[in-house]
């Protein structure tokens, strides 16, 4: 990872295509002039003023970058350099390839359970190591699991979008921004002191969908989705579920639990039998099930839809880059 040389992002970094954006960031395809190698470059726009609605506070930029910086695993992406102003702050990123892991999956003929599986498998291997250092991720959605490259024989998954991850201390109420109501827990509805295991919460809705196409607590309104979260009140509908196998369903059940000391944890997610199994018996009950494809691919389409839709709101002018880079020790 280069840490030192001043100098301003476009010296050192070509800027090329725009690869997506979110509320106060774009992200662009740069290539590091001096190796040849291909980046993410993460615009994030800061708030300038104090009160301001626009953009974010350094403060929790900052906290992205040093969360982003304690975390070297093969399923997170991995942060390169860093550059600031006045308004703006770059984060140069690894390049995640295979674009959106949904996207992926809705381009399938079909999937079996046990493919399924596999990739829960890497994106709880992430989780683990996360939530061994008392990282949460606290936005975890399909937008924010990714894949390293897509035409592979084996898709590896990356984690992305730490814009609200936090170390957890003890008793912390969050969160000055929150993540998509469909998937958060309802602890965090509820303002409840939070644990990393609300994160466990947003990987039962989306393995719920991955298997069923439905999303468990969504409703019109995001008043009702968010009593619906409350309640947590959510069934296995036969006509959504009726290629699943028993044991998904009980991986789900252990994790969309409403008290956050009895959800499973993410170390215990990784050794359910739905991830691992233990025997011949829960071998074959996987093997012999899939994901409802059909049903799925139409809930990808409406949720780029609706995507396609916010993002047509948003700023996608080009960057300014007159960028001062910093050390990446220097945050404080
Ligand atoms: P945050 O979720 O951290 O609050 P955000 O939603 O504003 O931030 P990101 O989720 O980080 O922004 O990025 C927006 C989009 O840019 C992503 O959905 C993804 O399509 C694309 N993107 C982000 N990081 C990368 C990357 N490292 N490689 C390729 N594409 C990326």
């Amino acid at each position: 990872m280069s840490l030192v040389q001043p100098g301003n992002v476009e010296e050192l970094y070509e800027l090329q295509d725009k690869l997506g954006s979110g509320h106060f960031a774009t992200v662009w395809r740069c290539r590091e002039r001096s190796s040849g190698i291909s980046y993410a470059a993460k615009f994030i726009r800061m708030r300038r003023r104090k009160g301001s609605r626009i953009g974010i506070e350094r403060k929790v930029v900052n906290r992205e970058v040093e969360i982003l910086q304690q975390l070297q695993h093969r399923h997170i992406m991995q942060l390169h350099d860093v550059f600031i102003c006045q308004v703006q702050m770059v984060l140069v990123l690894e390049l995640i390839q295979g674009g959106e892991f949904f996207d992926f999956v809705a381009e399938k003929e079909s999937m079996s359970e046990p493919e399924a599986s596999d990739f829960l498998l890497q994106l709880l291997d992430g989780l683990v190591y996360m939530h061994s250092l008392n990282i949460a991720h606290f936005d975890l959605k399909p937008e924010n699991i990714m894949l390293q490259q897509k035409d592979v024989i084996k898709p590896k998954i990356k984690i992305i979008g730490f814009g609200m991850a936090q170390k957890i201390e003890k008793n912390m109420c969050l969160v000055s921004r929150c993540g998509l109501p469909e998937y958060v827990a309802p602890e965090v509805i509820k303002l409840e002191p939070l644990t990393v295991v609300a994160d466990m919460w947003s990987v039962g809705v989306i393995t719920y969908i991955l298997l069923s196409g439905v999303s468990p607590f969504q409703d019109k309104m995001e008043n009702d989705t968010v009593t619906n979260i409350i309640k947590g009140t959510f069934d296995y509908e036969d006509t959504y579920f009726n290629s699943t196998s028993a044991i998904a369903k009980d991986f789900i059940s252990q994790m969309l639990v409403i008290n956050p000391k009895e959800r499973m944890t993410s170390s215990q997610a990784l050794l359910h039998p739905w991830i691992k199994p233990l025997t011949i018996k829960q071998e074959r009950n996987r093997e012999s099930a899939s994901i409802n494809i059909t049903n799925f691919r139409k809930f990808n389409s409406q949720r780029k839809w609706k995507r396609a839709c916010e993002s047509d709101q948003e700023d996608s002018t080009m960057p300014s880059a007159s960028l001062l880079r910093r050390r990446h020790s220097s945050y404080s």
